[in-house]
């Protein structure tokens, strides 16, 4: 059965098993995630594994702070502005891969995109002191509701996790809104935590809605 530590006491563990290429839970502001470190195949592997998630559902990968971002993915200025006006925060952002960049590519399902969000908290210090970006869904198995509390967590997946790291309730209690800046516009993939009339007045336009050819966030199926 998992160990659930309270997340002022948590973060040397939940670094050694990150470093192990073991998940730990965590608290973002969010929901709770399933973390893993996003440059280490058999971390991503096992995300994968506990919750159940088909392998062609990509995973945010999450960064402690803009450079990191930048060493991940391509910025054009539209998400560079958003990044500055969100982050941290529940909006996440689809960006091209810059190669080279080390993520693993189960991370990515093989995409030349990568989803980037910096997550406030908890989240944020660990990556800060992991130095590498975390790939985090939510924690709860594939299929059911996402987990805002550590209990709900640990009674999902604590037979298969180690750390179940506990932050209280989580405060936005909702995935974060996934965005796509192509050709002057940005694209609503899904809606989230924050509201697409906020992403709006930050842009001073319109997003584009639905529609693009296929499904590009997968994760709405
Ligand atoms: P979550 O299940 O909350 O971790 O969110 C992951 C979701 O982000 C996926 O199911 C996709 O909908 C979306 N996503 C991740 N990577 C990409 C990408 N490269 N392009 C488009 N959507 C993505
Ligand atoms: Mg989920």
């Amino acid at each position: 059965m998992a160990e659930i530590l309270s997340s002022g006491e948590a973060l040397e563990r939940a670094l050694a098993l990150l470093r192990a290429g073991d998940v730990v839970a965590i608290p973002t502001e969010t929901v709770y995630g399933l973390a893993g470190d996003a440059t280490n195949g058999i971390g991503v592997a096992r995300i994968f594994e506990a919750k159940g998630r088909p392998r062609f559902n990509p995973l945010i990968a999450h960064v402690a702070d803009m450079a990191m971002a930048e060493r991940l993915a391509l910025f054009d200025p539209l998400s560079t502005k958003l990044a500055l006006a969100f982050w941290p925060g529940p909006l996440t952002l689809v960006l091209p891969q810059r190669p080279g960049n080390g993520i693993h590519p189960l991370v990515t399902a093989g995409l030349d995109t990568i989803a980037l969000r910096m997550p406030k908290g908890f989240g944020g210090d660990l990556i800060a002191r992991l130095g590498r970006p975390l790939a985090a869904p939510s924690a709860n198995s594939s299929g059911r509701i996402s987990a805002t509390t550590a209990q709900a967590v640990a009674a999902d997946l604590g037979a298969r996790i180690k750390l179940v790291v506990d932050g209280g309730a989580t405060p936005v209690g909702l995935e974060s809104t996934i965005v796509k800046a192509e050709e002057g516009r940005v694209r609503l993939l899904r809606p989230g935590g924050i509201a697409a009339e906020e992403i709006e007045a930050a842009i001073g336009m319109e997003l584009l809605r639905g529609g693009a050819a296929g499904v590009e966030a997968p994760g709405m199926l």
